[in-house]
């Protein structure tokens, strides 16, 4: 059975741009729309020969996707989606792939998830389950890339700069991310 990979995030973090680049399709729609499926989508993506499979988990109302503010995160309703979504990637991925964005910065609904994430983490032999990369992305020049450093605050490890939509500097996260498996 090969690895399953869930992408989880606030909405509009690149989540469905970075499925795309690792799946090699066009099956997620970027800039979700109102009206947009909320089903997840799953794909199949390969590094170095380590075959795995994706999942976008998608799930946030597109009614909040064009919000980047953390303004609506008071919102009992977007706590529970990004909650909902949250569980059930822990509960049927093997690791979590959790998206921020460079060029916002940290948000409160970051901070959101990465408590639900680690919440809802179980340790087993002495190591939380699943693991959590952190993935900032939009870091599209070398100067977004110099300013992650402020995402160690989620408390979620080492933070990897990529550009899904560039579809640079993702080896270092893929090499991380295989290490996982
Ligand atoms: P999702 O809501 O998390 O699935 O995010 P999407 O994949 O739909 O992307 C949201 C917006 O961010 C779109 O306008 C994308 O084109 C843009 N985007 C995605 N990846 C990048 C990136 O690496 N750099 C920049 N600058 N924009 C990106
Ligand atoms: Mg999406």
């Amino acid at each position: 059975k090969k690895p399953i990979v869930a992408l989880v995030g606030r909405p509009n973090v690149g989540k469905s741009t970075l499925f795309n680049r690792m799946s090699g399709t066009q099956d997620a729609i970027v800039d979700d729309v109102p009206g947009t499926t909320r089903d997840r989508l799953f794909g199949h993506a390969e590094w170095c020969g380590v075959e795995f499979d994706i999942v976008d988990t998608g799930g946030i109302d597109p009614d909040f996707s064009k919000q980047n503010t953390p303004l609506s995160i008071g919102s009992s309703e977007f706590i529970s989606e990004i909650r909902s979504q949250a569980l059930i990637a822990v509960k049927e991925a093997d690791v979590v792939l959790f998206l921020v964005d460079a060029i916002s910065g940290v948000t409160l609904a970051d901070r959101e998830i990465a408590e639900i994430l680690r919440k809802s983490q179980k340790i087993v032999d002495g190591v939380e389950k699943p693991p959590v990369l952190l993935v900032v992305n939009k870091a599209d020049s070398s100067r977004q890339r110099n300013l992650v450093a402020e995402f160690y605050e989620l408390g979620m490890g080492e933070p990897f700069p990529i550009s899904a939509i560039h579809g640079t500097e993702t080896g270092d996260m893929l090499d991380a991310l295989i290490q996982l498996f």
